[in-house]
């Protein structure tokens, strides 16, 4: 294989220093699909990173084919500071996909990384999720690329979710992300969301350059077959949706249930708590479902996430 490293130029901070991304592109040995992976599209989500330097040990003795490029700090001024979004802003840059080129400095680094999503024939857009099993989320998409995505989304070894109900998906701004932009435009692509609260998760780590190496083979990228991941708890079952349940009480969380189980209807979730002790609220499952993600800060705000659930996506 054959490794070229370069910096897209973006533009400058006041103090005249240069902003620009990081951009891997890996060369396979004969021709192939084209796939863009990007990391930290959130500033502060960095456990894609290992399973980076993962891929790459493996790749240096693999036969690939195609071309795999690699953006792995798209959010590269709020990695530098552990923040989600844009410095002195409240911008989320995974909401302002396809960007503009003339635009405001986080618009142009959409823009930049759109041209390249643009080119791709699939995108894999790597995030974390803070306290949860390593799931893949489908966009919504004709039911051609759908069934697709959904395929590769189960090749992959994690939990494969169809995105929230379209009501909460649009109000939330999800088809400005960078997959949801790539699926509308035709273009398949998978948002991966691995376990990783701040810092570097070593399993969701683990996980990631799995899925990632799975994806691969499933692309025929790498003729190397399929690897299970056995050591987090995975869904692999097809025909699942997210499904977020809120508190409507405000206070600390007390779960009663594990990350990978398995909870039913009415089933208690979580209390919430006073900081003292007394109980608030029953938070219960409100369908036959998997616990795929957990609120890390153990606290909620007034109508704040308890947890995400994988249900049956015609439920
Ligand atoms: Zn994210």
């Amino acid at each position: 294989m054959e490794l070229e490293k370069d910096r897209l130029f973006i533009g400058r901070r006041p103090d005249g220093s240069e902003v620009s991304l990081p951009v891997l592109t890996v060369r396979g040995s004969q021709g192939g699909p084209k796939l863009l992976l990007t990391i930290s599209v959130h500033g502060d989500e960095i456990t894609g990173h290992r399973s980076l330097w993962y891929l790459l040990d493996h790749l240096r003795g693999a036969d690939m084919k195609g071309q795999l490029t690699v953006v792995s700090l798209v959010n590269v001024e709020g990695f530098n500071y552990s923040i989600r979004g844009f410095p002195y802003s409240t911008l989320d840059l995974n909401r302002m996909f396809p960007g503009d080129e003339g635009g405001s400095l986080p618009e142009r680094i959409t823009a930049r990384v759109w041209s390249l999503a643009s080119k791709a024939d699939f995108v894999l857009d790597v995030h974390t999720a803070g306290l949860c099993t390593p799931f893949v989320l489908i966009h919504p998409a004709e039911p051609l690329i759908r069934d697709f995505m959904e395929d590769v989304a189960h090749a992959s070894g994690l939990t494969p979710l169809y995105n929230y109900d379209p009501e909460l998906y649009d109000r939330i701004g999800l088809g400005k992300s960078l997959s949801g932009t790539a699926v509308r435009n035709g273009i398949p692509a998978l948002t991966v969301e691995l376990p990783g609260f701040v810092g570097i998760d070593e399993l969701g780590a683990r996980a990631g350059f799995i899925a990632v190496k799975n994806v691969m083979s499933k692309l025929d990228m790498l003729d190397e077959g399929y690897e299970e991941i056995d050591f987090l708890p995975v869904i692999r079952r097809r025909g699942m949706k997210r499904l977020k349940v809120s508190a409507e009480a405000a206070g600390l969380l007390d779960y009663t249930v594990k990350l990978g189980e398995e909870v039913f209807e009415g089933q208690l979730l979580a209390r919430v708590r006073s900081p003292l002790g007394e109980v608030l609220e029953e938070v219960r499952a409100p369908r036959d479902g998997f616990v795929v993600q957990l609120n890390g800060f153990y606290r909620t705000f007034t109508g704040g996430k308890v947890a995400t659930l994988a249900v049956a996506a015609g439920s």
